[in-house]
């Protein structure tokens, strides 16, 4: 009994795997997030596997899933299945049953936005989506405060203002940022500047968001810097 999850484009459909091409048109059922989204990647690439829906909602009909097949593709909506997604919740109940798990490499926002943002990319944490609100936005927000990596956070474009001002107020408006926007799609952004004027720039959010923000380290070594050259210019 084999699961394998397929990571699916997040933008730029030639971004698909060739493995990954091969497991889906080889397997028994493709479970997805969205049949009418991955029936429409099967399509464009002539491929007949059968779907089944398997999303946030459905994750307890998964064991339903595992009985049924024995060989089994699981794909989100984009992306690697079980970043920020429902593959975690599947995975752990194949693993349970016994299930020989196999993970293809392929795309996924979190490893493009932080390699192409300019920032220290050798340690690294992806804190995911932060909680809305509340006292655990809080309290995770509150440790964020400590970190000393480099942090990657996915936002959906209606809480981008807000979490960029929650960031302001953690970090300082000067803090360097680098925001991701609609990657490997026609209008790919990649803004890199202050979280201050990040929130400037994106006062109108639309598409997918990715923010890379600098470890403190970083924001010191700038300061440090503006320092010198106001020095400099003092003729000090
Ligand atoms: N499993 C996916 C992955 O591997 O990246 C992530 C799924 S999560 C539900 C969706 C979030 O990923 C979006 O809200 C956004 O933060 C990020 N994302 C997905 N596609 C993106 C893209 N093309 N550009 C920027 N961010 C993207």
């Amino acid at each position: 009994m084999h699961l394998v999850l397929v990571p699916t484009p997040i933008g730029n459909l030639e971004d698909i795997t060739l493995r990954a091409l091969r497991v889906l048109r080889e397997v028994e059922v493709v479970a997805c997030e969205d049949t009418r989204r991955t029936g429409f990647l099967l399509d464009h690439f002539g491929i007949e596997t059968p779907t089944v829906r398997l999303d946030q909602h459905t994750v307890g009909r998964a064991a339903a899933l595992l009985e049924r097949h024995r060989y089994v593709a699981y794909a989100t909506d984009a992306g690697t299945p079980g970043i920020s997604d429902p593959g975690a919740e599947l995975v752990r109940l194949a693993l349970e049953w016994g299930w020989r798990v196999e993970a293809l490499p392929g795309p996924t926002a979190l490893i493009p936005a932080l390699v192409v943002s300019g920032l220290p990319t050798h340690r690294f944490v992806f804190e995911g989506f932060l909680p809305p609100k509340g006292k655990e936005r809080r309290a995770r927000l509150a440790r964020l405060a400590k970190e000393d990596r480099t942090v990657v956070l996915y936002e959906a474009p209606h809480r981008l203002a807000r979490t960029l001002q929650d960031l302001a107020e953690l970090y300082g408006e000067t803090h360097p940022i680098a925001v991701a926007r609609e990657l490997t799609k026609r209008h790919e952004e990649v803004y890199r500047g202050t979280i201050g004027q990040a929130l400037e720039h994106f006062q109108e959010a639309r598409g997918e968001f990715v923010l890379v923000l600098g470890p403190r380290a970083v924001r010191e070594a700038l300061d440090e810097r503006a320092l010198l050259a106001q020095l400099e210019a003092q003729g000090l």
